[in-house]
């Protein structure tokens, strides 16, 4: 998944109101304080957390998340969000999820009967998907660097899940949170800041690249896209924000050239 910003620099956004926010996902959370937020969708459906925001349903490959995105954003007055919805390395057809280019590790498992495949093929094409979510991701972080003229832009990647690949002779995931196992709960999160979004956000990277190192859990995202896009409410916790102890003016509102745009990406 991931998202693109852009805003009025230097300014605070409103918070929306307790009764929304109680029953309002982050996107809605976010659009609601101001922001332009398109989910892009590559999986079968967001599940009811973009319902009624604007949104586009695509089926393919994931690169075509990306696809027109420089000309969404040419068109945005004010602050972005894209949530670009992947479908990742979803099993069992992990073969579906990569092209050709990308099928380095042989042989591997063409079937979503996994049955049909040896442990070791089931893990190639698994891992075939992986490199090509890596391109996926790196293309999206090479989108947002692109527009550092305009807009200081930021990408926030985080998988929803893991896999089990015949761990314990467990396969998929989706197993209940208290017997899943760590290979569907252990995930990566990537997070990719331009140097003037840093520079809005007082953000001090050394400190930020250290706060890396330690542990996080999907508990921080929310609270953490709040904090980076400076969007003041009262269900932000500080204490799940990664970015909270680095800011180098915690309670100073954020600094920004004026006439310039926040262009932010999140991906999970
Ligand atoms: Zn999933």
């Amino acid at each position: 998944m991931s998202a693109v910003l852009p805003s009025a620099a230097g300014h605070r956004f409103a918070a929306p109101s307790p009764r929304i926010i109680g029953v309002e996902a982050l996107a809605h959370l976010l659009s609601h304080a101001g922001f332009r937020v398109l989910w892009r969708d590559n999986q079968s459906d967001c599940k009811g957390v973009c319902a009624g925001l604007p949104s586009e349903r695509l089926e393919g490959l994931d690169e075509h998340l990306l696809d027109g995105l420089d000309r969404i954003v040419e068109d945005t007055h004010g602050n972005r969000v894209l949530v670009l919805h992947q479908l990742g390395s979803h099993g069992p057809a992990y073969a579906s999820r990569y092209p050709a280019a990308f099928a380095r590790f042989q042989p591997a498992c063409g079937s979503a009967e996994l049955r049909e495949c040896t442990p070791a093929e089931i893990v190639n094409a698994y891992d075939n998907s992986l490199l090509y979510t890596d391109h996926v991701i790196a293309s999206a972080i090479r989108f947002v660097q692109a527009q550092q003229g305009a807009y200081d832009t930021a990408l926030l990647y985080a998988s929803d899940h893991g896999e089990s690949l015949g761990e314990h002779n467990v396969y998929l995931h989706g197993l209940p949170r208290a017997i899943a196992p760590r290979e569907q709960t252990q995930v990566p999160m990537v997070a990719w800041l331009s140097p003037g979004f840093a520079r809005s956000a007082a953000l001090d990277m050394n400190c930020m690249s250290a706060r890396a190192q330690q542990p996080v859990s999907h508990d921080h995202l929310f609270h953490t896209v709040l904090g980076l896009l400076d969007v003041r409410t009262h269900v932000y916790d500080g204490a799940f924000d990664l970015s909270a102890g680095c800011r180098r003016h915690p309670e100073m509102p954020s600094v920004a050239t004026p006439g310039r745009r926040h262009a932010a990406a999140a991906a999970a």
